[in-house]
C-alpha cells in the first residue's frame, strides 16, 4: 500500500513535483559548476540559479500550495510519511516567509565579496582585512536570528537552520561532555603507536594509479554504477539529484594518498544514505537525508567506524599494493597505522578522530559568542589562539592557521560547525547498536558490506526526512545525540587499542 494515502497529502506531493523539478536543476547546475564549466560560465551561471531560487521561492509561498499545507496540518491520523511532509514543507515555509528577501540577497551579495577578501587575507596572512566583512556577516546573521525567532539564545534559530530542533544548550551539553574526555585520552595517546606521524604521508603517486584504487574500492564496497558516479572536484562533495541519481567527487593531492582514498569513502557514506532511501519518497518532500548532523553521521561511519580500521586495511591492502605499489613494503599493520595517525594540529580539516571534536568545539564558543555579542570579531584572533592552546597545547603559526582557514564564516554561515560533531556522534551510536548484535570488524573483515548497508538502511536511511533528526535517533537507537557513545568509540579504538 502506497505510503501517501490521505487525499490532502497526495494533493501536496503532486503539487510538489514542480518545485522537486527546480531542485533537481539546481543541484544538477550546481554539480556541472564544479565539474565541467567553462571559467567564464559563471556569470551565467550565478543568474540562472539566482533566478531558480526566485522561481523556487514562487511557488513554494504560492498562496493555494500555502493554505493545502495548512489544510494538511489540522488532518487527522496522518501516517509517519505523510506528517514528515507537512512537518518539513511547515518549516521551509515558515522560514521563507520570516527572512525578508532584501535580507537574504543582501547576505548572499556580502558573502560573494566576503569569500574573494577572505582568499586574499588568507594568503597575505591578514585577518585586519577581512575584519569589516566578518563584522558585517555576523550582523547579518544576528538579523536572521531574530527574524526567524528562538526560544532562548539567537545562535538557536542559526543552529536550528542547519539542525532542525537543534539548541545552545544541546550543543553545549555535547561539547561539556567531549572536552574534557577528548583533552584526557589525547594525553594518553601522545607517546603510543597511533601518535605522530607516519612516513607514508610524505610518499607521492601517480593520479592515474590513484583512480584506479578508488575506482576498485568503491567496487568492492559496491558502489552502484548504474545510479551513481564519482568525479574529480578541488572540495570533495555529493549532490543528489534524485535517489537513482547520486554523485560524489574526490581530490588527487599527488602525496599522501589517504587524502584521496578517505574522501571517497566519506562521500560515499554521504551518497549511501540518499541511495538507501524508500523509492516511493523519491520526488516527495521528504526524499532525502533529514539533516546535516545525521547526514555526516553517516559520512564519518564509512571513513572511520568502517574504513580507519585493521580489517577494512587488510582488504584494501592488495588493491593498494597492485596500483600503488609502493605500499607493498609495508604491513596491513602499518598501513593501518598510517590511516588511524593522531596528532595534534592547527588545521580542522587535517585532523584526526580524537582531535577533530575539540577544533569544533573552539568554533563552537567563538561563533556563539559573537553572534550573543560577548566578543568582539577583532578579538576572535587572540581568543582563537588562547582556546587553540587550551585544547590542543599548540599555537598557529599565523593567521591563516588560526581564524582564517575556514570558508564558513566567509559564506556567511554561523552555526553549521556544530553538525560535523553531530555527525561523528551519531557515526558512533550507528557502530554501537551494529556492533550489539554482530560485530562490525568481523563484516568488514569477511566484507559483508551489503549487511552493514541493511543495517544502515533499515535504521536511518529509509526514512528520509520523515522523521526529524531527534525523534529518528529516539526511533532507531533509543536516545538523542549521544556524546558518551562517541568518547566509548574512541576509547576502545586509539586507547584500549582493539587490534582490529
Ligand atoms: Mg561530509
Amino acid at each position: 500500500m502506497s505510503k501517501f494515502q490521505n487525499p490532502v497529502i497526495k494533493e501536496i506531493t503532486e503539487k510538489y513535483r514542480k518545485i522537486w523539478a527546480i531542485i533537481h536543476a539546481n543541484n544538477l547546475l550546481s554539480w556541472d559548476s564544479e565539474i565541467y564549466m567553462p571559467e567564464r560560465g559563471v556569470s551565467e551561471r550565478s543568474i540562472a540559479l539566482a533566478e531558480l531560487n526566485v522561481l523556487y521561492r514562487e511557488l513554494i509561498l504560492k498562496d493555494d500550495f500555502v493554505s493545502l499545507v495548512e489544510k494538511g496540518k489540522n488532518e487527522k491520523d496522518l501516517n509517519m510519511w505523510e506528517s514528515g511532509t507537512i512537518r518539513v514543507l511547515d518549516r521551509e515555509i515558515n522560514k521563507m516567509k520570516k527572512i525578508p528577501p532584501e535580507l537574504l540577497f543582501e547576505l548572499q551579495k556580502t558573502s560573494s565579496e566576503a569569500f574573494q577578501v577572505w582568499k586574499n587575507a588568507k594568503a597575505q596572512k591578514k585577518f585586519d582585512a577581512f575584519l569589516p566583512y566578518l563584522k558585517k556577516l555576523v550582523d547579518l546573521n544576528i538579523q536572521i536570528a531574530e527574524k526567524l525567532g528562538y526560544q532562548e539564545k539567537p545562535y538557536d534559530a542559526l543552529l536550528d537552520m542547519y539542525e532542525e530542533g537543534l539548541n545552545t544548550r544541546d550543543v553545549k551539553a555535547v561539547f561539556d561532555s567531549l572536552k574534557p574526555g577528548l583533552k584526557n585520552y589525547l594525553e594518553k595517546i601522545k607517546g603510543g603507536k597511533f601518535y605522530g606521524v607516519h612516513e607514508l604521508e610524505g610518499v607521492s603517486y601517480e593520479t592515474s594509479s590513484m583512480e584506479k584504487v578508488n575506482k576498485e574500492v568503491l567496487k568492492m564496497i559496491e558502489y552502484p554504477e548504474e545510479r551513481a558516479r564519482i568525479d574529480v572536484s578541488p572540495h570533495p562533495f555529493t549532490i543528489s539529484m534524485g535517489i537513482n541519481d547520486v554523485r560524489i567527487t574526490t581530490r588527487y593531492e599527488g602525496y599522501d594518498f589517504k587524502r584521496s582514498l578517505f574522501s571517497v569513502l566519506h562521500e560515499f557514506g554521504h551518497a549511501t544514505y540518499e541511495l538507501q532511501i524508500d523509492p516511493e519518497l523519491d520526488m516527495t518532500p521528504i526524499g532525502t537525508g533529514v539533516s546535516l548532523g545525521i547526514h555526516e553521521g553517516q559520512s564519518r561511519f564509512w571513513e572511520n567506524v568502517v574504513s580507519r580500521t585493521l580489517a577494512f586495511t587488510e582488504s584494501v591492502k592488495p588493491v593498494l599494493d597492485k596500483y600503488l605499489g609502493f605500499t607493498s613494503k609495508y604491513s596491513p599493520e602499518d598501513v593501518y597505522r598510517y590511516f588511524a595517525m593522531v596528532k595534534p594540529s592547527p588545521i580542522r580539516t587535517e585532523a584526526d578522530e580524537v582531535t577533530y571534536n575539540l577544533h569544533i568545539s573552539l568554533r563552537f564558543e567563538i561563533e556563539q559568542m559573537l553572534i550573543e555579542k560577548e566578543l568582539k570579531p577583532e578579538d576572535v584572533p587572540e581568543v582563537w589562539d588562547n582556546m587553540m592552546q587550551d585544547l590542543l597545547g599548540i599555537k598557529p603559526a599565523d593567521i591563516s592557521e588560526g581564524a582564517l582557514q575556514d570558508v564558513h564564516w566567509a559564506h556567511g554561515t554561523f552555526g553549521y560547525f556544530p553538525t560535523y560533531t553531530l555527525g561523528n556522534i551519531v557515526a558512533s551510536m550507528m557502530m554501537k547498536k551494529l556492533s550489539g548484535k554482530n560485530k562490525i570488524y568481523e563484516l568488514v573483515r569477511n566484507r559483508a558490506f551489503k549487511e552493514i548497508k541493511e543495517f544502515l538502511k533499515e535504521n536511518v536511511h529509509q526514512y528520509g526526512s520523515s522523521l526529524s533528526p531527534k525523534d529518528l535517533l529516539i526511533k532507531s537507537f533509543g536516545k538523542s545525540y549521544s556524546p558518551e557513545d562517541l568518547l566509548d568509540y574512541i576509547q576502545y579504538k586509539y586507547i584500549n587499542g582493539i587490534e582490529y
